[in-house]
């Protein structure tokens, strides 16, 4: 990683360069989160010695929405492996939107686990015991991952199970094609749980961090989970974490990553960094506009792209 000096200088840069960009709209459909505040901006990065730099607004909570998807994905291949996991769920990108109605032709199997289909599978194949119900399962891991105790925001996850009618008509028709291993209308409520759970830029970063650094927390020193699954998961990260955008932004960006409707974005460089910026303002794609262009000009700035010969 670039000196200190540097990366702090950096991020202040950019923040300042992208703080006062106006494109892009509040996801809706979830009607909690069109109340956010779309000014606000912020930007961490968490080192491989659990060092954090920011700017702006990088202590401001929000939900993780589809960022959580990479880290319950860990969650269920550290379960259950990588062959088990990949009976249900494939690793092949879709090529379509977050929320696309698809499921693989031949295995009826949704495409990966960062697409909505798929993360509905992931989250049901974490198992819901008495002792440990699935959901505190996915609590305690998002939260190992961020080096605290995290929360649900009770409001956010009433919004989405109130509207939600499109997940939940996902969940029914894996369940038909014999994809989800339990009842529909569970599954999706520990998902949108998972959704609602409450973080911060500098908690994402955290996260990331986790998943670049082989599964261990550099703030916390925890293993959180194996080597092998931090590398699986940064591998579908980069392939599919940006949806239908995945390609382009592999190709210009360079960093496995992951986007989420309630303005996350966190991309990682193995054993260099986690990176994460919050700004509500989304593209078509669903990915924060600020974030993907202040995360894209950071990685040209410090020559981050994973393809270059440094
Ligand atoms: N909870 C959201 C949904 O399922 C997550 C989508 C996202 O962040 N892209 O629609």
């Amino acid at each position: 990683m670039a000196a200190s000096e540097a990366v702090t200088d950096a991020l202040r840069e950019l923040h300042a360069r992208y703080a006062g960009v106006r494109g892009g709209r509040r996801a809706d459909y979830i009607p909690q989160l069109a109340r956010s505040d779309p000014d606000a901006f912020g930007i961490a990065l968490v080192s491989m010695d659990g060092h954090c730099y920011s700017a702006g607004a990088a202590d401001a909570a929000f939900t993780l929405q589809s960022v959580s998807k990479p880290f319950v994905y860990a969650l269920a291949l550290s379960t259950l492996g990588l062959d088990e996991v990949s009976r249900w769920v494939g690793a092949e990108p879709s090529g379509e939107a977050f929320n696309a109605i698809s499921l693989e032709p031949r295995t009826g199997r949704p495409a990966n686990a960062m697409v909505n289909a798929g993360a509905i599978v992931t989250t049901a194949l974490v198992p819901d015991r008495a002792a440990v119900p699935a959901f505190t399962a996915v609590l305690s891991c998002l939260s190992r991952f961020a080096g605290r105790r995290l929360d649900v925001d009770e409001d956010v996850y009433r919004s989405e199970a109130s509207t939600g009618d499109r997940n939940r008509a996902l969940a029914y028709l894996l369940r038909s094609t014999g994809t989800l291993p339990v009842d529909p209308v569970a599954a999706v409520d520990t998902y949108f749980r998972q959704c609602a759970v409450r973080a911060t830029a500098v908690d994402l970063a955290v996260m990331a961090a986790t998943l670049a650094h082989g599964g261990v927390n550099p703030v916390t020193g925890e293993t959180v989970v194996s080597t092998e699954v931090a590398a699986q998961v940064l591998s579908v990260m980069a392939t599919c974490g940006m949806y239908d955008a995945s390609g382009e932004w592999l190709l210009r960006v360079g960093l496995p990553a992951k986007s989420g409707v309630s303005g996350g974005l966190i991309a990682a460089g193995p054993a260099r960094f986690g990176l994460a910026t919050y700004s509500t303002p989304l593209d078509a794609a669903g990915t924060s506009v600020r974030g993907s262009a202040a995360i894209g000009a950071l990685s040209e700035r410090l020559g981050l792209h994973l393809m270059r010969n440094p």
